[in-house]
């Protein structure tokens, strides 16, 4: 089958692997749509970030859309046929955090399409338990972005973002973008984005923030005050991964708030600690989701999140490279996610 492999930074190769098959416990799923991920795209212009070295090659990819066509020994929840989506974790089921259901924290974990092969490929073959099956109201397209609005769904609930709430979202990407609805559904009363790109502002702006603050407008923490009362947010959400922003997303707080990392960082950068002692702010870290999933599946089915906006082309599987990942980097008004057509 084919499938895109990293190598290493700037080299993606579409090239021809063994077809895998199901194990025990596993699922096999013919892939229709895969997205790029932000973290894809960060692997593909510097990575490796989260790719241990020692892993490459690896197929990439973990937000998708597909079907199932074989299960592994022991599989019950799933039959072939089964239109599915996924997420990207592997667990062991065993570890002190697994035994509390915290699995995104698990010690032995594994992330599909970076310790474990991904799903741009024809076939992906993964544990029954990231697998979550597609109600016929949603669409293959939107069927992609259940993982990251998963992302987005903990994130918010990392922030115990409440109805009324104020919040802040730094980042005008797809998670960026994802915590706006996610925010959005759990009744936050004002949402404002902090935006790089003039077009993603505009698609924020659509998506129903109360406002966009472009960087480089101003001090974007003057600028929340004059629209908060001098307040600032309830809870900021950090999308971004520069060293820099979660200094930003902190300040973008209230006295008493709270500020919620959720990027992934190529390098450290500095913090200034008395942003939080006589401010009380609070400062939580959310990785990846639990199980999200549901939720984000059930909220798509009635309606009540409609992220299909968000993506801005769908490209030949082959053309991953040029029309994919580079057009990403160098378009980054215009595009938000880019799916890639695999079967
Ligand atoms: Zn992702
Ligand atoms: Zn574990």
């Amino acid at each position: 089958m084919k499938a895109l492999k990293w190598y290493g930074r700037k080299d993606l190769r579409y090239e021809d692997v063994p077809e895998p098959s199901p194990r025990p416990g596993q699922v096999k799923a013919l892939i229709n749509l895969v997205g790029i991920c932000g973290t894809d795209l960060k692997e593909y212009a510097a990575g490796p970030c989260m790719i241990p070295p020692d892993k490459a090659p690896v197929t990439l990819g973990h937000e998708f859309a597909s079907r199932v066509v074989a299960v592994g020994e022991g599989v019950t929840e799933f039959k072939v046929g089964d239109r599915v989506t996924g997420l990207g974790y592997w667990c062991c089921g065993q570890c002190y955090y697994c035994r509390r259901g915290l699995y995104n924290l698990c010690l032995n974990s594994d992330f599909t399409g970076l310790t474990k092969d991904g799903c741009m490929a024809e076939y992906l073959v993964a544990p029954d338990y990231s697998f979550y099956r597609l109600p016929d109201s949603v669409s293959d397209e939107v069927g992609t972005l259940v993982e990251p609005l998963a992302v987005s769904l903990h994130a918010v609930r990392q922030g115990e973002v409440r109805p009324g709430d104020t919040v802040a979202i730094v980042g005008d990407g797809t998670i960026g973008l994802c915590s706006l609805l996610a925010a959005r559904v759990a009744g936050a009363a004002a949402i404002y984005v902090v935006a790089k790109h003039k077009g993603r502002g505009r698609m924020a702006s659509a998506m129903g923030a109360t406002a966009v603050i472009y960087l480089g407008d101003g001090d974007p923490v003057a600028r929340l005050g004059d629209l908060t009362g001098g307040l600032g947010a309830d809870v900021a959400i950090e999308c971004v991964g520069q060293p820099d922003t979660p200094q930003l997303a902190v300040r973008l707080a209230r006295r008493g708030g709270t500020a919620v990392i959720v990027g992934v960082f190529e390098r450290p950068g500095s913090f200034d600690f008395s942003s939080m002692t006589f401010s009380e702010r609070n400062l939580v870290g959310s990785s990846i989701y639990i199980d999200e999933a549901k939720t984000a599946i059930a909220l798509l089915a009635d309606g009540r999140l409609d992220p299909g906006r968000l993506i801005s082309a769908t490209v030949p599987f082959k053309d991953a490279v040029t029309m994919g990942f580079e057009r990403l980097l160098a378009e980054k008004d215009d595009n938000i996610k880019i799916l890639l057509q695999i079967s």
